[in-house]
This record gives C-alpha cells, structure tokens and sequence, in this order.
C-alpha cells in the first residue's frame, strides 16, 4: 500500500483519481481547499478506510509522510482562473514550491499536471514536447499559463539541483463527467445548454480546434507516467489526437442530445488557442504504448448521460 498525496483531489480530474487509487488499494489523501472543486465529489470515498480529506490551501506548506504526490491543485477553466489572477499564479507557483519541499523531504515521487497551454497559440501543429510554445505573457490567460510553465521551471531545477523524483504530464483538453455543471469550459457549458434547450454560445466564429481526451484515459496515462522508468521525467503530453472544431462539436452535441437549442456567436476571449493537437508519440514509446481509447463521440454519450441524471 502506497501513501499517495493527491493535490485538487476533490475537483474534476482529482477525484476520479482519487477514486481510481483508492480502489486499487492504495492510501490515499486528497488536499483540496474547494474553490472549483466539491466534496460531493469524494463523498463516496470518505467511508473507506484508504482515504482521508484535508481542506488546506497548497500555498501553504504541508506536511505528511508520503510516497507519491500527484500536484493537481489549480483551477482550469478560464473564467475560473481569472476570477482571482493573481492567486492563480500563487496556486501555481507556491503550490509547485510546497508540494517539491514536501517530495524532496519525504524522498517521494512527484507527478506536475501540467497543461497544453504551456504552448500558447502555437505556431507548430501538432504540438510536440520540444517545441517552446508561443505564450503571451501579459494577456489574461498569462496567469494560468505562465504560472503552469514557472511550476515546470521549478519541477526540472529540483530535479536537477536536489534529485527529486519528478514526472510532467501536459494535458489537453479532457472532459467527462464529475464536470462542474458552472464550470464555463466548452464541454460542460455546450452539454448543460443543450440539455436545457439554451442558446449554445459559441465564441468567435467557431473555426478555432480542440482535440478532446475522456478523463478516464487521462488517468490511465497519469498513473503509467507515475510508474514510468524513474529516469524518465517528462514533460510528456497525455491528450487524444482527434481534432475538432469548436462547430463540430457543438453540432455533434445537438444531435446526440436531440436539442432544439439555437447557435449563438460571442466574441472570442482574448488570446484563445486557434488550434490545438497533441502529438503522443513520446507518451507511446515511454508508456508502454499508452493511447487514448475512448474517442469523442462515446466519451461524450457518458458524459451527456452524467449531466442529464444531475441537471
Ligand atoms: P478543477 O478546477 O475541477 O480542479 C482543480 C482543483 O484544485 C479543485 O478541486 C480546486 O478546488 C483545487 N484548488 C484550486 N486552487 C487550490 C489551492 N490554492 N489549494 C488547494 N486546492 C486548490 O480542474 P481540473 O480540470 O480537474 O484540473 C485539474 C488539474 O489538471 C489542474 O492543475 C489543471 O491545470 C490541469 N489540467 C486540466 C485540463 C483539463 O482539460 N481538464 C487540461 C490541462 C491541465
Ligand atoms: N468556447 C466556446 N463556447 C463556450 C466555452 C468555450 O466557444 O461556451 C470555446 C473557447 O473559446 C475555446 C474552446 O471553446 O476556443 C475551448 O475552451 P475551453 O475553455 O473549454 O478550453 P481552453 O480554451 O482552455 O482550451
């Protein structure tokens, strides 16, 4: 039985992990201090003996005895990051610095969620790990990216300064359910809106791409990359090649929710990724051939079922 920290454990991704360690045996603590994330999330978890919670905010030092910390705690979704910019950074950057102390104190593992969008608008498509991203660094996305990119400054000088035992995971856009229904990313807001029969509003001309990854994939990725050969650290991209417009989807949602929802257009957000595609190839290679197997349509038929059954 490992002891396993696990960052954001009560928000989107975090839980399902939660619940995929703590069925696999494992000891588990999730630190979440709940501002994106519920506890309706793990409440399930809290009657088995291999799980504890702790409300605690990661810019504050922590201390627990553990083997493996998985670094999840930020909020994702743009409206949610921006809400407080300036904590988003904190959470980010404080977060990596507490949560690699605590790794380099207990000699444990440490596996950073970061993000695709350490690679901005990219200018190369599909996005490969050595390409340096294209990153505005004073725009309202800044907060989120920029503080993903400083904590994985951090990660690699621990590594390379202290030894730590680091893993980086850049993940593309997942979905699935557990979702927050307020949540504001496309996914979520474009199922809720159809479902409800509301206009789907779909930002700027709806041309922009995004490559869809279900989140139980992501999960099988980050917990082969936490297994993964000690010497390799990553970052490695964890995201499902499959491209789509922002049109795509919002038509392939109307049609599977059987909604008489109408398209709205508003205006694109600022700095908003025209394209974006992962190139998994490292992941293959280093995770014993990892690949995502759930492709769009039936990651969102779960997905639209989850909503239903809450909405
Ligand atoms: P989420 O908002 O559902 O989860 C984030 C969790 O972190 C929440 O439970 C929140 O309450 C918690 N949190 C936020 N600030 C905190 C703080 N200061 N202290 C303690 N807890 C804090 O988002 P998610 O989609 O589950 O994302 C989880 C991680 O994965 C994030 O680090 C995110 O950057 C990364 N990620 C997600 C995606 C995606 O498409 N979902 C893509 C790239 C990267
Ligand atoms: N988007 C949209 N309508 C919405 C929410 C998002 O058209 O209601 C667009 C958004 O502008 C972006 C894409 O969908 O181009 C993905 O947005 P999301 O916030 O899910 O993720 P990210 O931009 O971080 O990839």
């Amino acid at each position: 039985m490992k002891r396993i920290l696990i960052t954001g454990g009560a928000g989107f991704i975090g839980s399902h992990l939660c619940e995929r360690l703590v069925k696999k045996g494992e000891d588990v603590i999730c630190l979440d201090n709940y501002f994106t994330g519920s506890r309706d999330n793990i409440k399930h978890l809290l009657d088995y003996h291999n799980f504890e919670s702790v409300r605690q905010d990661v810019t504050k030092p922590y201390y627990a005895e553990v083997d493996e910390i998985y670094n999840l705690a930020c909020p994702a979704s743009p409206i949610h990051y921006q809400y407080d910019a300036i904590k988003t950074i904190k959470t980010s950057v404080l977060g990596a610095i507490n949560m690699l102390d605590l790794a380099r104190d207990t000699n444990a593992k440490i596996l950073q969620s970061s993000t695709s969008e350490v690679y901005g608008d990219p200018s190369i498509h599909p996005q490969i790990e050595t390409y340096w991203g294209n990153v505005n660094p004073i725009g309202e996305r800044s907060c989120y990216d920029e503080g993903k990119r400083c904590a994985e400054t951090l990660f690699m000088d621990y590594h390379r300064q202290y030894g730590v035992k680091i893993k980086i995971v850049r993940i593309f856009n997942t979905y699935g359910p557990k979702m927050s229904q307020n949540d504001g990313r496309v996914i979520s807001n474009f199922i809720v809106q159809a479902l409800k029969n509301e206009d789907i509003t779909i930002y700027g001309e709806g041309e922009q791409t995004r490559s869809f990854q279900y989140v139980d994939d992501l999960i099988d990725g980050m917990m082969r990359m936490m297994s993964s050969n000690v010497a390799f650290t990553g970052p490695v991209n964890l995201g499902n090649p499959n491209e789509f417009t922002i049109l795509e989807l919002a038509k392939m949602i109307i049609e599977m929710t059987q909604s008489k929802s109408k398209l709205v257009y508003k205006d694109l957000p600022m700095d908003d990724p025209h394209q974006r595609k992962p190139n998994i190839d490292l992941a293959k290679a280093n995770l014993g051939g990892w690949e995502p197997t759930i492709q769009l349509r039936e990651g969102l038929r779960r997905t639209i079922d989850y909503f239903a059954s809450i909405v």
